[in-house]
Parts: structure tokens; C-alpha cells; sequence
């Protein structure tokens, strides 16, 4: 009995030994697989092209905290969950965007990846310093097909506030000629066979902090001081 107790003492402490060891090889095969996993990452969040206080008074620091360091990084999060293992994980982030609009099975890819998209450009419409009017060929083209800047402007700051609920106003261009257009949720001209130029972000969490309900205030104050014209000129010509 006495050389049975030893012997059943050993085989604990072997049992707890393979057990820890167990448990440490999970956490290496965890490790490996965070790590496998990462690498196999098909969309990934891009830095923001300027500091989280670049865009003040107009859009705070703590906005762009939220904005881009929840939402947007949560949008890239939920695509990257959605499309592991499938074919869409082999795509470019625009390829998604435009297979996965209007597919019913898709809805769930298609809002997240267009959110990364939109985001993505929606942060690039925008620069310190922005605002006034475009010059080139950007201007010329506005006063042909629209009418004129400030006929332009009236009708952009109109199609973001008209934007009922969450949405996207935009300028792009579509067989060839500009246009206003304003989409709803993650909707995005990109997957519309239109090529945007410009776009502004009419969710509350684009501009609810700084100003509230005044959805109005925040679009006057984007077009003076931070819509980035050169973006848009780059996209005409591009
Ligand atoms: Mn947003």
C-alpha cells in the first residue's frame, strides 16, 4: 500500500505536468493561429492622413476617436470575420464592395466592406486647412455639368441634409459627367459603375458630438474649412 501511495503521488505529478504542458502547447498553437490568422487578414485598417486633432474646431479630436478608432476599425474587424475561409477573402476591398451590392446572402459583407471603403475615402476628402473652391479642370467641369460652385454647393449641402437617417452625400462622376448623389447606410457610388470623387459622412457619429442635431451647421462648416479639392482633382483625372 505504502509504494502504491508514492507511485500514485508520481503519476499526479506526471498527469499535472502533460496537463500544464497541454495546456501551454494550446496556447502556442492559439499564438500561431492569432498569428496565421492576422497574416491572412484580407482588409486591413489604413492609417488616418493626418492627426486626430488636424480637423478641429470643425471635427474634434475625440470624434475622430470614435469615428475612426471604433467605427471604422470595427467595420474592418467585421469584414475580416465575415470573409475568412471564403472565396471574398481573395479579393481587393473594391472587388467585394461591387460583387457583394445587392446579393441578399451578401448583405452583412457588402455593409461592412463598403463602410471600409467609404471611411477610407471620406477621411481623404478631407484635409487642415480645406475648404474654399477647386481650380483646373475640376472647376471647369463643375460649371459644365452643374451649373456652377455655387449652384453645386447648394445642391451637395442639400443632398446631406435631405440624406434621411444615416447615409453618404457625394460628388462623382457617372458616364462621364459629374453628379450629385446621396446614398443610404453603407450605399456607396462605387458599386454603382460611377466613379466618386468627393464624399461627406451624414451618420449622427460623423458629426453628433460636435454639433449635435445641427447636421446643417456640421456640412456648412465641412465645405469651408475642410473638403479637400485636391483629392477630388486627383480622383477626376485618376
Ligand atoms: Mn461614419
Amino acid at each position: 500500500m505504502k509504494t502504491q501511495v508514492p507511485g500514485a503521488v508520481m503519476d499526479r505529478r506526471q498527469f499535472l505536468f502533460t496537463a500544464a504542458a497541454g495546456v501551454a502547447a494550446l496556447h502556442m498553437g492559439g499564438m500561431f493561429m492569432s498569428a496565421s490568422a492576422q497574416a491572412a487578414e484580407a482588409i486591413s485598417l489604413p492609417a488616418l492622413p493626418y492627426a486626430d486633432n488636424a480637423l478641429e474646431p470643425v471635427i474634434s479630436a475625440k470624434t475622430i476617436g470614435f469615428h475612426y478608432g471604433k467605427h471604422h476599425a470595427a467595420y474592418v474587424a467585421n469584414v475580416n470575420k465575415l470573409v475568412a475561409g471564403t472565396d471574398l477573402a481573395q479579393m481587393t476591398l473594391e472587388e467585394m464592395v461591387k460583387t457583394t451590392f445587392g446579393d441578399k446572402d451578401k448583405v452583412g459583407v457588402f455593409n461592412n466592406a463598403a463602410q471600409v471603403w467609404n471611411h477610407t475615402f471620406y477621411w481623404k476628402s478631407m484635409k487642415p486647412g480645406g475648404g474654399g473652391a477647386p481650380g483646373g479642370d475640376l472647376l471647369a467641369k463643375i460649371n459644365a455639368d452643374l451649373g456652377g460652385f455655387d449652384k453645386f454647393k447648394e445642391d451637395f449641402s442639400q443632398a446631406a441634409l435631405t440624406q434621411f437617417g444615416s447615409g453618404w452625400a457625394w460628388l462623382a462622376l457617372v458616364d462621364g459627367k459629374l453628379k450629385v448623389m446621396k446614398t443610404p447606410n453603407a450605399e456607396t457610388p462605387l458599386a454603382m459603375a460611377a466613379k466618386p470623387l468627393i464624399t461627406i459622412d451624414v451618420w449622427e457619429h460623423a458629426y453628433y458630438l460636435d454639433w449635435q442635431n445641427r447636421r446643417a451647421d456640421y456640412i456648412a462648416a465641412w465645405l469651408d474649412k475642410l473638403v479637400n479639392w485636391d483629392f477630388a482633382a486627383q480622383n477626376l483625372k485618376g
